[in-house]
This record gives C-alpha cells, sequence and structure tokens, in this order.
C-alpha cells in the first residue's frame, strides 16, 4: 500500500514538472512516506531526519516532508522537528504537490492529517481523495526507466477489523470501497499502456463492498469485471483477512484463468488463546478449514502468510501451536514479525509487553526456519517443470551463475502462484511472458533456463 502512495505521490509531483533523484544533495524537496506498522520503522524516519537536519545546514533550500501513517499518528511532534517542512497524512496524499510547492516558495512549516479519522466525515473525505490521488496511477516507472507490465491498483482504503495489535485502523481511517467504474477504467487505461497484470490492493482485500442503487458489488465481481478486459492477462489480490472469507471469491479464483491462484491470508497465531486476545475474529481450526476449502476449490493454490512472534502472553504452548499450524498449512513464503507495542492500540493500552526481547528472536528465527524448510521441500516438485513467468527485470541480486553478460543477463520473474524464478536472458523480455524450465530450487526461488 505504502509503494502504491509513494509511486501516486511521485507521479502527482511529476505532473508538476519535478523529476526523482535518488541522491538528498541534489533534491530540492525530500518526502519520506512512513509505516508506522513496526516501532523500528518508525525509528528509522527519525533517524533519516536526523541526517536531513545535518544537510539542512548546507542546503537551507531543502523541504522534507513526512507523509503517510507516522505522519498521521504523530503529527505536531513532526512537525516540531528541526528537519521538518511539511507533514501529511495517508488521507491527505493529493495535496502533498502543493504543500511542497508553498514550502518550497515560503519555507513555513504546514502540517495536513486528518482529524477524527473514524468518523463518518472522514469516510466522504477519504474516498474523495482516493480518486484524486489514485487516479495518477502510471504505467510508466520513472525509477527503472520504462513502461511496467504490472501495476497496482487500490480498490479499497483502511480497516475496520481493529486487531488488538495493530495501528492500520487509526492512521488509514475506516474500510471505504472505490466504485468498480472507477476501477475499471483505470485498469483499461493501463492496459491500453502495456499493463498485463493488476494487482488489486486493499487492507482487508476480501471485505470490498460497494453499493451503488440495489446492487452491492464484491471482490468476486471486481476480480470479475477486471478479467474480462483482454489485454490483462493475469489478476491478483492483496491482503486477505481469514475472517469472513466469502466462498465466492475462491469459485472465481477457480473459474477465471487470468484469476492468479495465490492468497496472502495471514494467520497471526496458532493458538486459540492469542488470536482471541489479538481480536483476529477466527480460531486456527476455523483459518484451517478454510485453507482446505480454498485448496479445494483453487486447484495448486499458493499461500503466503504472516506471523507475530512475542504477543503479549504467548506462552511456549501458543508458540508451538502457531509452529503446528505452519506445518499443516505449508506455506509457499511466510513474514514474521516480532511483536512491538504501537502507540494508542488496545495491546498497547492493556496488555504488558511480557515476552522477553530474546525468546521473541528465538521463536522470530524458529519459525522461519521451519518455514524455509517447508517451502524448500515443496519448491522441489517444480524441478523439471515449465512454468510459464512474468519477466520482471534484471535480477538485482545476481546468484544463479556467474555467465550472465549485458546480452544474457540474469533476469527475475513470478509465476502465476507468485513463485520467485530466475534465469537468464536479454533484459528485452522485461515486462513478457515467457515459458522457463526448473532447474534447481531453493526455499524461496526456482532457478530455470529459459525455454525456446
Ligand atoms: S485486519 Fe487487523 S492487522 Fe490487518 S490492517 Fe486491519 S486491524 Fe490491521
Amino acid at each position: 500500500m505504502n509503494k502504491l502512495d509513494s509511486s501516486l505521490v511521485t507521479a502527482a509531483l511529476a505532473e508538476r514538472g519535478f523529476v526523482l533523484t535518488d541522491k538528498a544533495t541534489e533534491a530540492d524537496a525530500v518526502l519520506i512516506n512512513t509505516c508506522s506498522v513496526r516501532e523500528h520503522a518508525e525509528d528509522r524516519v527519525l533517524s533519516h531526519l536526523g541526517h536531513l537536519r545535518h544537510l539542512k545546514k548546507t542546503q537551507p533550500q531543502l523541504v522534507v516532508a513526512v507523509i503517510g501513517c507516522m505522519a498521521q499518528r504523530m503529527g505536531e511532534t513532526l512537525l516540531a522537528h528541526e528537519a521538518v517542512d511539511v507533514v501529511a497524512g495517508p488521507g491527505q496524499l493529493h495535496e502533498v504537490p502543493e504543500l511542497i510547492d508553498k514550502a518550497m516558495a515560503d519555507h513555513q512549516k504546514r502540517m495536513h492529517v486528518l482529524d477524527n479519522i473514524r468518523q463518518p466525515a472522514a469516510s466522504e473525505a477519504i474516498r474523495d481523495i482516493s480518486e484524486r490521488l489514485d487516479a495518477f496511477e502510471l504505467a510508466y516507472d520513472s525509477d527503472a526507466n520504462h513502461i511496467k507490465s504490472q501495476a497496482f491498483i487500490r480498490a479499497m482504503r483502511g480497516c475496520n477489523n481493529f486487531c488488538s495489535y495493530c495501528i492500520v485502523p487509526y492512521v488509514r481511517g475506516p474500510e471505504v470501497s472505490r466504485a468498480p467504474q472507477a476501477i475499471v477504467e483505470q485498469a483499461k487505461k493501463l492496459a491500453g499502456e502495456g499493463i498485463r497484470q493488476i494487482t488489486l490492493l486493499g487492507q482487508t482485500i476480501n471485505a470490498y463492498r460497494y453499493t451503488a442503487g440495489d446492487r452491492t458489488y464484491t471482490l468476486a465481481d471486481l476480480l470479475e469485471q477486471v478479467s474480462a478486459i483482454d489485454a490483462v492477462r493475469w489478476v491478483r489480490f492483496i491482503t486477505s483477512h481469514p475472517g469472513q472469507f466469502d466462498p465466492s471469491i475462491l469459485q472465481v479464483m477457480a473459474d477465471l484463468p487470468k484469476v492468479c491462484p495465490y492468497l496472502h491470508i495471514p494467520a497471526q497465531s496458532g493458538s486459540d488463546r492469542i488470536l482471541r486476545a489479538m481480536n483476529r475474529g477466527y480460531t486456527a481450526e476455523g483459518y484451517i478449514e478454510l485453507i482446505e476449502k480454498a485448496r479445494a476449490t483453487v486447484p495448486e493454490l499458493a499461500l503466503a502468510g504472516d506471523f507475530i512472534v512475542g504477543f503479549p502472553g504467548e506462552t511456549d504452548e501458543d508458540y508451538e501451536a502457531t509452529a503446528a499450524l505452519i506445518r499443516r498449512v505449508r506455506y509457499k513464503n511466510c513474514f514474521v514479525f516480532k511483536y512491538s507495542p504501537r502507540p494508542g492500540t488496545h495491546a498497547e493500552k492493556k496488555l504488558a509487553d511480557d515476552v522477553p526481547a530474546e525468546v521473541k528472536q528465538e521463536r522470530n528465527a524458529k519459525l522461519l526456519e521451519i518455514i524455509s524448510e517447508i517451502a524448500d521441500q515443496d519448491n522441489q516438485t517444480f524441478l523439471g517443470r515449465t512454468l510459464e513467468v512474468l519477466v520482471e527485470g534484471p535480477s538485482k541480486k545476481p546468484h544463479l551463475n556467474k555467465a550472465e553478460n549485458e546480452d544474457n543477463p540474469q533476469l527475475v520473474g513470478r509465476t502465476k502462484h507468485d513463485y520467485i524464478v530466475v534465469f537468464n536472458g536479454p533484459e528485452s523480455l522485461t515486462g513478457q511472458f515467457v515459458k522457463v524450465r526448473v532447474t534447481k530450487t531453493a526455499a524461496l526461488t526456482l532457478f530455470a533456463e529459459l525455454v525456446a
């Protein structure tokens, strides 16, 4: 979601004549798009601001803007920082270019964040903003200097779930779904510009609901409409919440070949006691039933998940229940996070952060080991298989072999199931669908050769 916000703001700035530079010393303005989900991410922003404060001593004209969730959460505190000129929350991103222009002109500090972000009036404001900013998504990747082959489209903003550890509902506000027509029009436009894969985004994308007249559109409807666009080859959606996951989504995944058989569906814990304390709204068994149903409906479904270790009160038994769930589900890959209390959340206010740091670290490492072992074993079934991949471009970490040269560098692509595949081939294949044969496998990567 943040990546999308960054690219939308970049596009909005580009329209005003700004160009990107990766050197702060060359910049007129530096924007930091922030994440509040974990403490570590916020600490890094504060450290960047420290560097920028020094830089401003030699570049006093430099404008520094802090945008996104941390801006919404910390507003005034950030504005008071010596380095900061502009503070804008996720609901004000459409105003950022104007705020930067003004700050460049008069060097006054400005803050635009939403008051009462959970109020109905804020929902309406967010819906309005959403349309103004989201329309900016471009097929041109200014970072890579070429037309992209894939694009993200926001289907909805915000979240109504209030998981006890999570800051998102407080900084991104309530769930607001975009009109299906706006999404489909945007997808058509992007497809016309060369985009072949569309990923629909939402914090809880399966909660997508849009009512127009007497009809309510769901994610299943949206997937159908986007995959009906001729030039679109693959459609993905992230992220799904396991509570109230409508089976119609699975049916659409099974019925429509363009909808990728991939679900990112975080369980967070395998212990019912912890799931209750997290306010997740399902049990471990309920989660497993959903996964079994999904696997029975969607052939070759690939699954990814998220887990939090060291949630308040998590015992060894709770941790073992999580490890057991992972062993049962057998994910393609998972992200594991060590719990850190986020200010203002229920968990921060009511639950003691009582799992020692070293225990969190140990559980984190052990879970990653289990996840990696499973993926390593399961990925071996791909050996010798021919797969179709969408080529993303040259690999940033070439590790297949050292034979690559300018004509035949190592490329990275993804399968429909979201497996990462690396292989050697001409860079001109970027953005195309090609066939590759898998020659070697590892836990996170499939290694392959191009099939003529
Ligand atoms: S579903 Fe829970 S974890 Fe996900 S964004 Fe909403 S509150 Fe946060």
